[in-house]
């Protein structure tokens, strides 16, 4: 089977990171993920400013930064699941331009559901797994049950910056997914199932449409 390419929609808190490690898992694709990328290069010297100035204010890194990201990503993948990406009109037109795409899931959670779900995330520094302190405990507070590395809370996770980037997905995101939903490719999962549910329907919408 070819490896398929798959993009995963969701607001901020949704749970795309925690179905995309599992998609890693189950199908040996690559993870190309814009959050975690600008992460590892907050401070680096662009002509707009570095990333970090966006990602504190819970704005978007302008569009040729992440554009340049992906397609270098894109490039070297074979498989893929996308995450986080695109999050406007005009990187869904550079998406187009780059690849074709095998499945388009949303994950449909309320916007009431995740800011507790955002200001509650707990992320493994080593290995990324994600967690919840109320939701979704470590066996030990603060170790990765995975790989024993230490969790931290993102800088982002605030509940002021997490009403921000909120806001800008209403703005930003949210005409992506009517983009998707209007070509008729969006395949839209109930994003409030325990992750085990999710994973069970974003795992049949991925194997229905992989290439045999
Ligand atoms: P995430 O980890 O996906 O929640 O992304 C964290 C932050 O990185 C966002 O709030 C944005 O500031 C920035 N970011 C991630 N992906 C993109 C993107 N596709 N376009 C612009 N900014 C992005």
């Amino acid at each position: 089977m070819g490896a398929p390419r798959v993009l995963l929609l969701g607001a901020p808190g949704a749970g795309k990171g925690t179905q995309s490690r599992r998609l890693v898992e189950e199908f040996g694709v690559e993870h190309v993920t814009t959050g975690d990328a600008l992460r590892a290069n907050k401070d680096m010297e662009t002509e707009y400013g570095t990333p970090r100035e966006f990602m504190e204010a819970g704005d978007l890194v302008p569009d040729p930064v992440v554009n340049e990201i992906v397609e270098a990503a894109l490039s070297e993948a074979d498989g893929f699941v996308l995450d986080g990406y695109p999050r406007n009109e005009s990187q869904v037109e550079y998406l187009d331009g780059i690849t074709d795409l095998d499945a388009v899931l949303y994950l449909a959670v309320a916007e009431s559901e995740l800011i507790a779900r955002l200001t509650g995330r707990r992320v493994c520094e080593d290995c990324g797994a994600n967690y919840h302190v109320e939701f979704n405990p470590p066996e030990e507070p603060g170790v990765c049950d995975e790989c024993g590395g230490d969790l931290y809370q993102r800088d982002d996770d605030t509940e002021a910056v997490a009403r921000d980037r909120i806001e800008t997905y209403r703005e930003s995101t949210e005409p992506v997914i009517e983009y998707f939903r209007e070509k008729g490719t969006l395949v839209e999962i109930d994003g409030e199932q325990t992750p085990d549910e999710v994973w069970t329907d974003v795992h049949e919408a991925v194997a229905e449409r992989a290439d045999p």
